[in-house]
């Protein structure tokens, strides 16, 4: 792992959520942390289809860019029965003209499993692919996963996006029945952070 300590380190997102937890978070490493949203940035297209795959072109752009070290991340759901959609279109499923409805995604994702007849548990995975580029090229990859299965109907009403009908392994309640600290803990981002967290001690 190359050393990242006392450099400027561009995250690439605009979310401005994201870019607090990722800064305290690597505030004890000595990075000064700003965001492509800070700075302004265009937002690529994700045009691929991989987590990885999509990671990278935002990597890319922000350190095309900058000229700064720069970490991207993608995420979403892969579910078995669907042979591991919506994957990286989980946050497409949602879209709507009004903007993004995450009530029809987990319907449409229910619906779709229902007419495929898929047993029980309905198995699905979190997944969070973290990418830590130099401006060289050169770049590292972490990968994140939360396991767990399938509920319906939705429960719960904390978090966000899919969490009321993921349960995850381990657990009897949703993502979104948990006290967020608890989600945030076990969650596929923690898992993916945590890998990055023990590459820069
Ligand atoms: P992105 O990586 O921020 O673009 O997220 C992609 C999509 O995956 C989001 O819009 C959510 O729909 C979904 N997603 C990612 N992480 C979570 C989560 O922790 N809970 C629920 N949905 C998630």
């Amino acid at each position: 792992m190359r050393r990242l300590a006392g450099q400027k380190l561009v995250v690439a997102t605009h979310n401005a959520g994201k870019l607090e937890e990722i800064r305290a978070m690597l505030a004890p490493f000595g990075v000064e942390v700003t965001s492509a949203g800070e700075l302004g940035l265009d937002e690529p297209d994700e045009t691929e289809d991989s987590f990885l795959g999509n990671a990278l072109i935002k990597a890319r752009a922000a350190c095309a860019t900058t000229g700064l070290p720069v970490l991207a991340d993608d995420s979403g759901i892969t579910v078995d029965g669907l042979n591991g959609a919506p994957g990286v279109y989980t946050a497409d499923w949602a879209e709507t003209p009004d903007g993004r409805d995450f009530v029809q995604a987990m319907t449409r994702t229910w619906d779709e499993l229902e007419a495929a007849g898929a047993a029980e548990p309905r198995t699905a995975q979190f997944r969070c692919t973290l990418v830590l580029m130099w401006p060289d090229g050169h770049h590292e990859v972490f990968e994140g996963i939360a396991p767990g299965r399938l509920v319906w109907p939705m429960r719960g009403a904390q978090g966000h996006g899919y969490d009321p009908m993921f349960v995850p392994d381990g657990h009897d309640v949703t993502y979104a029945e948990m006290p967020p600290e608890e989600k945030n803990r076990i969650s596929h981002r923690a898992d993916a952070f945590r890998k990055l967290e023990a590459a820069l001690a």
